[in-house]
């Protein structure tokens, strides 16, 4: 029985069906070649292609003359110059390893591959095996050692003159390296496009608004012809050659690895030697296989196999050709990465940190080694961009461990198009019936998990939920932030604790973090062992629960030994207890602590600290408008936004609300800064939303008020934009809210900075850089002290540094501070400097 026709059974096919799925294969092969853009992953063109091979053997008096079985891919394009390659460039019979679920490979084809081998020496041969790099073929021809003509393959008969282009490539020699160089050679070998050129390339198509490319072979093959070869200069394109074509008598190679030296020596990048296997018999080739598709992803080029060669040139003439492809040849292909199927739905997710990422929800099909029944969109511009509509047959793609994708939408399958390219009417009714179906995503307004709104700030791709700490699926994330190091600094709370209680429900606002109780803490554990042992995990685990917080290790005796919901108290509870400690410890914290805490969009620790330093309290910050803090140094009117809108949410106010209410306590923070010298008219008008004043102009318009913020709401008289502006309610709100902020804060406007900077004021705006570690001072502790004082910390040391202070163990920084001439000091030294025993 013939190959083909023990992959696919026999089955009763018409001779239009075969007439039919040759047209389809060939226009794949016209967008694949010709365009270089195809429309279906490779998989599927080749599952097709062996389904038409088997097909063929069946009835092969149906064979149609322009089948893609008896031929070589592409064609020329009009614009070239053509070129008879003196001999043909070929094309590889594939062989495919399909992969089990379990993740075993499935080796038959390949030795079958072998077995013919075998039987058509007689003898056993070495194989050397190589990459199959994805990118396109062409030809060089060198005549006494110099680049003359460069060709594609074509139609393996006639192919392409793309010498310009190719001039253009760094990896192509332009004259052959070495003194001893062939009058005439002609080289086989792969251009193709290095991944980080790939991206580098697309990121730029993207931003001049222009298409960017399906993957590195097309943007190669898009690239090598292009009738303007400066295009091709521009774009990075790579050269590894694979073969010797023609070679005149001066030398003579033996074997494929003799010609790899030789095109070495000559100055060709040949496959890298880590990806080379040598003179090796099948088994081998198979391990090497195997290893190829476990490094396939960290290699800096695309490969989507490996190609096995019989190593002995002699043998591979005596094993010629056929049709379309060499026997002594074959390429052994990778499994899919990309498959086709069906959208069933769109979604959206919501990340740990509110991110929110629609996914697809699909058709299961298996693909990488897995069956996949969602692909990330990335986000909403992405999903647009791509136009993916639920109905859609899409490209999906799931390479190594990534997290499986959609690459493209194949649109000749949605009724619309189909409809519209066809032409038929009975096609349009269709498609007009199913019109609902097909719909543009929209991202929702609002987040599926908590109903907060989704925001998607200007410039940003990502759009995020609102929620925070409301939102259940933003909860663990946001009470790790709010109990870490720098922020309220809940000795003991670790991760593994938060996710507990916040997935058994006990915490679900920052407030019931200090609510807790030791029951609370032990009912916890509790149900976090039950859980585990419910899931045949063995009773130690449960000291995961409590994490580095057990002290004593518990035995079998004195976990679950409780029924039903009665907690034994005998259980040990220091950890608990710590716990609660650590609460009761981070009950009082710096108001710009606090605020970090909260996690206000944008509030980094530097924010939290100028809020903090600017207004002193909270009452005075949560108060505070957008203008105003858009006043402050370093703080962006999207920064003003953020901290505005937070206190200004019901929710997160009664947030902050019941934390008060919990006893938590915010400390008041010394002014350090003289907020009146930032926080004045010309400026607060000049950032006020909605409206585009200079600070000229917002000056006129004060001195046009006589400094009476109240006529601004009510003067007539004032220029039509500005009554325009404030006739819209929130606008009015907004102004109206400043006015009696501003009032407010009228004595803080008066008073000068705290006193901490005026009696160390010789510190004021110095630049330290701490290095190694110190005595007793945490790197944190040191910094707090040094800006307390006016300070300034750097993370390197330039000429600009005023004291490097350096610990134990200092590296670098300290033989950079000694070179520039930098004053080193110690903890001891910095003390006193600072005037802190
Ligand atoms: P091929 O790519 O399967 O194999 C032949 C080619 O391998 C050679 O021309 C050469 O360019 C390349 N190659 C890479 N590394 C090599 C090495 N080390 N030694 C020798 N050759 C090496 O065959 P093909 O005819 O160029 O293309 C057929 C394949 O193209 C199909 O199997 C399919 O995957 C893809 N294709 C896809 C579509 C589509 O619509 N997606 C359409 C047509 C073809």
């Amino acid at each position: 029985m013939d190959f083909f026709q023990r992959q696919y059974p026999m089955t009763s096919v018409t001779q239009q069906q075969i007439i039919d799925l040759t047209t389809q294969l060939n226009r794949y092969a016209r967008e694949y070649y010709t365009q270089d853009a195809p429309s279906v992953p490779d998989a599927e063109y080749d599952r097709l292609f062996r389904q038409l091979q088997a097909w063929e053997a069946q009835y092969p008096q149906w064979v149609q003359p322009d089948s893609p079985t008896q031929r070589v891919g592409g064609e020329v394009l009009s614009g070239f110059g053509s070129v008879t390659h003196q001999v043909p460039m070929l094309s590889l019979n594939n062989a495919f390893s399909p992969k089990s679920e379990q993740g075993a490979f499935n080796h038959a084809e390949m030795y079958a591959f072998d077995e013919r081998i075998h039987q058509a020496l007689r003898q056993t041969p070495l194989y050397t095996a190589e990459p199959k790099f994805d990118g396109l073929a062409i030809s060089l021809r060198y005549e006494q050692g110099v680049l003359i003509q460069a060709a594609t393959r074509g139609d393996g008969a006639t192919g392409e003159d793309v010498t310009q282009n190719a001039r253009t490539i760094r990896a192509i020699p332009l004259r052959l390296h070495g003194d001893s160089v062939p009058d005439l050679l002609e080289v086989r070998g792969e251009v193709l496009m290095l991944k980080s050129d790939f991206a580098d390339l697309n990121r730029r198509q993207l931003a001049a608004e222009q298409k960017p490319f399906v993957n590195p072979r097309n943007a190669a093959a898009g690239s090598l012809r292009q009738l303007d070869a400066k295009i091709t200069a521009k774009r990075r394109l790579y050269f590894f050659a694979y073969a010797i074509a023609l070679l005149d008598d001066t030398f003579t190679p033996a074997s494929h690895d003799d010609e790899l030296a030789l095109l070495a020596c000559w100055g060709f990048a040949i496959p890298p030697e880590n990806t080379l296997c040598r003179r090796a018999d099948m088994a081998q080739v198979l391990t090497f296989y195997e290893h190829m598709h476990s490094i396939r992803a960290s290699l800096p080029f695309e490969i989507d196999g490996v190609v096995v060669k019989v190593n002995d040139l002699t043998q591979q003439r005596q094993l010629g050709f056929v049709s379309r492809a060499p026997r002594f040849a074959i390429a052994h292909k990778f499994p899919a990465e990309e498959a086709l199927t069906q959208v069933e739905a769109i979604d959206v997710q919501v990340g740990r940190t509110g991110a929110i990422t629609p996914v697809a929800r699909l058709k299961p099909v298996f693909v990488g080694g897995v069956t996949v029944t969602n692909a990330t969109l990335h986000n909403e511009g992405e999903a647009r961009r791509k136009d993916v509509r639920v109905g859609d047959t899409v490209v999906v793609r799931r390479a190594g461990d990534v997290i499986p994708e959609v690459v493209s939408v194949v649109l000749a399958k949605r009724p619309m198009i189909a409809a519209a390219q066809s032409g038929m009417l009975n096609l349009f009714d269709d498609a007009v019936a199913q019109q609902s179906q097909y719909q543009p995503f929209e991202l929702p307004a609002h987040c599926p998990v908590c109903g907060h709104e989704i925001e998607c700030e200007e410039g940003e791709a990502v759009a995020r939920c609102s929620g925070g700490m409301l939102c259940q699926a933003q909860r663990a994330q946001a009470l790790i932030h709010f109990s870490s190091r720098k922020a309220m600094d809940i000795d003991g709370l670790g991760q593994r604790q938060i996710e507990l209680l916040v997935s058994q429900n006990r915490v679900r606002h920052f407030a019931d973090v200090y609510r807790l109780t030791l029951a609370d803490l032990q009912a916890m554990k509790y149900e976090a062992d039950t859980a585990d042992n419910d899931n045949n995990r063995l009773p130690e685990n449960i000291a995961d629960v409590s994490d580095k917080n057990e002290i004593s290790a518990p035995s079998k005796n004195n976990v679950l030994i409780t029924s039903g919901n009665n907690i034994d108290t005998a259980q040990p509870t220091k950890w608990a207890e710590n716990i609660l400690n650590g609460i009761a410890v981070a009950r009082i914290r710096p108001l710009h602590r606090f605020l970090y805490a909260l996690g206000i969009r944008h509030v980094g620790e530097r924010t939290a600290k100028q809020l903090a330093q600017a207004f002193g309290d909270l009452a005075t910050v949560s108060a505070a408008t957008e203008p105003v803090l858009a006043c402050l140094p370093d703080i962006g009117g999207v920064v003003a936004h953020s901290v505005a809108h937070f206190f200004r949410q019901p929710e997160q106010a009664a947030q902050v609300e019941e934390l008060l209410a919990a006893g938590v306590v915010p400390e008041t923070e010394s002014k350090r800064f003289n907020l009146s010298g930032f926080i004045q008219p010309a400026r607060w008008l000049s950032r006020l939303p909605n409206i585009k004043l200079s600070e000229i102009r917002a000056q006129a318009l004060w001195d046009l008020v006589g400094g009476k913020g109240e006529a601004l709401l009510t003067d007539t008289a004032l220029p039509q934009e500005w009554q325009q502006w404030r006739n819209q309610a929130v606008n009015q709100t907004i102004l109206r809210e400043t006015l009696v902020f501003l009032s407010q804060i009228e004595p803080l406007l008066q008073t000068q900075p705290a006193p901490a900077a005026e009696q160390n004021n010789t510190l004021v705006g110095k630049t330290f850089v701490l290095t190694g570690s110190l005595p007793n001072w945490s790197r944190d502790e040191a910094q707090q002290h040094i800006e307390a004082v006016g300070g300034k910390v750097s993370g390197s040391v330039s000429k600009k540094t005023d004291y490097v202070v350096a610990g134990v163990a200092a590296g670098s920084k300290l033989a950079k501070a000694e070179h520039l001439g930098v004053a080193v000091i110690d903890e001891e030294e910095l003390r006193q400097l600072l005037k802190v025993m």
